[in-house]
């Protein structure tokens, strides 16, 4: 196991990636990304670690800029849609970041055509002159993405300028026959234009000896592998600008309608929604990122691991201006939907929003499956079937369940007072002792980035609470005063501790259960190697219901609306 080295560190930037504001976020961005940030940086403030939690709204590029064009309205008003959309759906989920900005905000220009003109005058950047695609009718130059045409290898008629589906080969938009623009359907022309260009392959053995040498134990498998596959195939220039009327304008006279690539300025967002937050606090953001006792953890999608490993690295190497580089880049695999993969275009996803329309105040019951399946080594599939059956036999009938049962032992017998203990059995040691040990390895799993294994810990505990009551039999009426007593406490320290834990995965409800517990969130060494978190004389709040069933009805409304 991997334990996050030197986690003594008191002070941590963390930030989940920007989602891309050209539509909702759906379950794999929340399994993929944000569930696990959201957990990580839980954990770190229960440790009292001076933590920020920082994201934003990814604006800009050609997606949007050609979305508006095909449903004729301006990229403002789609970027405006989808960066509140989403920022609520955040609110909704309990993702709480300390700043949520957003790539279009004034302060983000700044910074980026700040980092660029740096570049620029310290001719870290060059220009070159090329030919690319471009389509007449919609005056726009294409990505390889927006080019399509006959595959040269398997003849597929709908092959991309950078991939072909069907056969799966490599492709350049000249390889296709026949090319045509994505958007207007028409023939492609080849233009001329100037852009200006990172030399990357000038950062190569910078970028080597960081990440083969220094890193290798540090980041994640699927994380260094694909670092250093790019890093074996050798770096390459890459431009960093466009030609596109949406976007930052790169600050030299007289260039008109070019902008900063997106993949330039969205990770400089890491850092100006930073700045945004410290002008809002009144602290100095340098303490933040420009100090080498801050760790920068960054939660990233699959898809853009050589973004934030090799990119935007070389970007602040370039820059020069001492800033941190990321200590760990988390990326976790893909999440399929019913088996096949969850695609945006196809509309084949459960989108955040709409979940919590159709299952109101059951963000929960999503949260718990999705961190319970989060695809951490593998692909992992969510079906709705298997929502339903976790929710109702993990959340209602273990952990609601055996949280229901004890507090009406409680009430019926003492009154909804915790009771005093007598002598422990050997039973009752066992399970105070896996209490104890409860929050420990929680602590060591979150620290080696296992959420998965961490929820299933915290459900383990409400699985012995069970067993526990059933063995112990507090009903039967044989039971002496003291004895019942005994089994009581017991089960409500069980109870205590699963209120306090449940915070970092499921927090609406653990705000429930220490609201009818009448206590308050404790620090994670409060908890730490204890088994006494509710005290003998302490008085219950009043009961009420943790989950519900999820019916059938519900799961076929679900699978009906999928097809
Ligand atoms: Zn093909």
């Amino acid at each position: 196991m991997i334990i996050m080295k030197e986690f003594n560190n008191n002070r941590y930037i963390v930030t989940a990636a920007l989602p891309y504001a050209n539509g909702p976020i759906h379950i794999g961005h929340l399994a993929g990304v944000y569930l696990p940030a959201d957990i990580f940086v839980r954990f770190l403030r229960r440790k009292k670690k001076d933590v920020i939690f920082i994201c934003g709204s990814d604006e800009h590029g050609a997606p949007i800029s050609i979305q508006a064009k095909k449903e004729k309205t301006t990229p403002n008003k789609i970027v405006n849609k989808y960066h509140y959309m989403i920022k609520n759906c955040f609110i909704d989920f309990k993702i709480i970041f300390d700043n949520y900005s957003r790539t279009s905000s004034k302060i983000h220009h700044k910074i980026s055509s700040n980092f660029f003109k740096k570049l620029y005058d310290n001719k870290k950047i060059f220009e070159k002159e090329s030919y690319q695609f471009y389509d007449k009718k919609y005056s726009q130059f294409l990505a390889d993405r927006y080019i399509m045409g006959i595959c040269p290898i398997c003849r597929n008629k709908y092959a991309y300028g950078d991939q072909c589906e069907n056969c799966g080969s490599t492709l350049s938009p000249e390889d296709l026959v026949n090319p045509k623009s994505t958007i207007s359907k028409n023939p492609i022309y080849l233009k001329k234009t100037k852009n200006w260009y990172l030399p990357f392959n000038k950062y190569q053995d910078f970028l080597k000896e960081w990440i083969l040498v220094k890193n290798k134990i540090n980041w994640k498998k699927n994380v260094y592998r694909q670092s250093k596959s790019w890093l074996d195939n050798g770096l390459k220039e890459r431009a960093i600008t466009r030609d596109l009327d949406w976007g930052i304008p790169i600050p030299i006279y007289n260039e008109n309608k070019k902008v900063l690539y997106v993949w330039f300025e969205a990770p400089i967002g890491y850092i100006s929604s930073t700045i945004e937050w410290a002008h809002k606090k009144n602290v100095d953001w340098k303490n933040y990122w420009k100090n080498n006792n801050t760790k920068l953890i960054q939660f990233i999608g699959k898809d853009n691991i050589v973004f934030h490993s090799i990119i935007f690295p070389a970007i602040l190497k370039a820059y020069n201006k001492n800033y941190i580089l990321p200590h760990k880049i988390f990326s976790n695999e893909f999440l399929k939907l019913e088996n096949k993969k969850i695609s945006t275009s196809k509309k084949w996803a459960v989108w955040a929003h709409e979940y919590i329309q159709d299952f109101p105040n059951k963000q929960d019951s999503l949260r718990y499956v999705l961190i319970s399946n989060m695809p951490e080594k593998k692909d992992n599939n969510f079906n709705w079937k298997n929502f339903q059956r976790k929710n109702n036999t993990e959340l209602v009938a273990t952990l609601g369940n055996f949280i229901n049962r004890s507090i009406v032992l409680v009430n019926k017998y003492n009154k909804g007072i915790i009771p005093s203990p007598g002598l422990f059995s050997f039973n009752d040691k066992y399970v105070l002792e896996k209490i104890k040990k409860c929050p420990i390895h929680i602590e060591n799993l979150l620290k080696s980035f296992k959420f998965k294994e961490s929820i299933d810990i915290f459900m383990d505990l409400s699985k012995v609470g069970n067993k526990y009551i059933t063995e112990e039999e507090p009903w039967k009426n044989n039971k002496k005063k003291i004895r019942l007593n005994t089994i009581i406490y017991v089960s409500m320290q069980i109870v205590a501790m699963l209120a306090q834990l449940s915070e970092l995965f499921i927090p609406d409800t653990s705000n429930k259960m220490l609201k009818i517990l009448r206590l308050k969130l404790l620090f994670w060494n409060q908890i730490k190697n204890r088994f006494n978190i509710i005290c003998p004389g302490h008085l219950l709040g009043k009961k009420k219901l943790l989950f519900n069933k999820i019916k059938n009805k519900e799961i076929e409304y679900q699978l009906n609306k999928l097809k």
